[in-house]
């Protein structure tokens, strides 16, 4: 981590700065630290491998003694959850390695991460709506400069988007140790992650941000309300303060994963200082799929969201963000064209033909959706789909790109 992320750190306990212990280990390159312990009036926190842990949370005050004892690499494995010397000896081997992929690492990690569904992850219907939302709603408040914080962004797949639109860089911020150590490698290049707790105060100043999102995480989160004034103070300020809620579950609609959902007016309930506008992920989902536009004027009503199995709720102080916004294409985002891996590939010349293959019976249940755009067969040009992946375009391959048949992965993903 950069010295500067200090500037906008807070102890989530006692409000107050932190900084690095200098009587205690520490590892630091220029204005870098790599590893080391910081310290506010309350309590301490380690640096792990570049990242701040702000939490108390068994495995962080683990990794702090780690660190303290001047065995950073421990600290490494203490927060990334390796519980055996299998594991730690395969992680530990796949990390020191550049070539490995993210699969590697997530296979080395164990079998629980991320549920094996990442692979797939970007051409979800839950992914394609929260993309199209993001892209709208940020390129629109960021567009004079100002600073993106995704708050429970995981492995930073939709971090992502966020990382050419917000200046200075989004903080991409996650319980979960490993996922954003996967996202700084792979994933969110360029975001900077902070290791914290949803269901604690967040880690920031008051007003660091203008932009503040959260994405298919809200219903998992069961301090909801402190969670929204959390996401509020850090934003409080901005002439652009916004706060963008993607793909939470409706209590009255069940769905897989369910969480503890509330319904759409308990959900309103929590924006009581902004008014938040919800929309259902349905119509969202339509105009993704049928049109050119994301219409953010819409208004459904009562019955119409109550009936929603998700919603999407943004509060904001810019007007711009309630319009309709025309979809652009996917984008390369530095990342590599590739064969959405949900088709099977039969090599046919200088053809290669791909059926639509889900991974289990429950993915098809959950995710099923994606037929809407995803095409039962594809055919794709090998020379064309060269072109492309070595940097040029390709018109035919234009109408797979928008279905998603054709992704834009994270360089080195799979
Ligand atoms: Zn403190």
């Amino acid at each position: 981590m950069h010295l500067d992320l200090l500037e906008i750190l807070r102890c989530p306990y006692c409000g107050g700065r932190l900084e690095l212990v200098t009587s205690l280990f520490h590892r630091t390159d220029g204005d870098t630290i790599t590893d080391g312990v910081l310290g506010c009036q309350c309590c301490v926190f380690p640096v792990v491998d570049g990242i701040p842990v702000l939490h108390l949370l068994p495995a962080a005050v683990k990794a702090r003694e780690l660190v303290e004892a001047g065995t950073p690499a421990l600290a490494l494995q203490a927060m990334v959850g390796l519980d055996d010397d299998e594991h730690a000896r395969a992680f530990e081997a796949a990390a020191a390695v550049s070539t490995s992929t993210f699969k590697d690492l997530v296979d080395a990690m164990g079998p629980s991460l991320e549920g094996g569904y990442f692979v797939y992850r970007f051409s979800d219907p839950t992914f394609v709506v929260a993309d199209a939302v993001v892209r709208a709603v940020a390129s629109t408040v960021l567009r004079t400069g100002g600073r993106a914080l995704d708050i429970c962004g995981g492995s930073g797949h939709l971090t992502r988007i966020l990382v050419p639109l917000s200046s200075p860089p989004p903080v991409l911020a996650d319980l979960f140790f490993p996922k954003i150590w996967l996202a700084r490698r792979f994933t969110a290049p360029g975001a900077v992650p902070v290791c914290c707790d949803g269901n604690a105060p967040l880690p920031f100043a008051r007003g660091a941000f203008d932009f503040a999102m959260c994405s298919d995480a809200f219903m998992f989160i069961w301090m909801k309300r402190l969670f929204i004034g959390e996401m509020f103070r850090a934003v409080e300020g901005s002439a652009r303060a916004t706060v963008l809620i993607n793909h939470t579950h409706n209590q009255l609609v069940w769905s897989p994963s369910h969480g503890q959902a509330l319904t759409p007016s308990g959900y309103s309930n929590l924006f009581e200082t902004a008014p938040a506008r919800l929309f259902g992920e349905s119509t969202l989902f339509d105009n993704v799929v049928t049109g050119d536009v994301l219409d953010l004027t819409q208004v459904s009503g009562p019955a119409a969201l109550d009936a929603e199995v998700a919603l999407t709720a943004i509060a904001s102080r810019v007007e711009d963000v309630f319009a309709k916004h025309v979809l652009t294409p996917p984008a390369l985002l530095g990342g590599e064209w590739r064969i959405n891996p949900l088709y099977k590939l039969e090599s046919h010349g200088d053809r290669i033909h791909g059926t639509l293959t889900f991974p289990s019976p429950d993915y098809e249940d959950e995710y099923g959706a994606c037929r809407r755009y995803l095409p039962d067969e594809v055919v794709i040009d090998r020379s064309a789909l060269s072109t492309l992946q070595s940097g040029g375009t390709s018109a035919d391959l234009t109408d797979l790109i928008r279905r998603r048949a054709i992704v834009a992965l994270p360089k080195g993903y799979v």
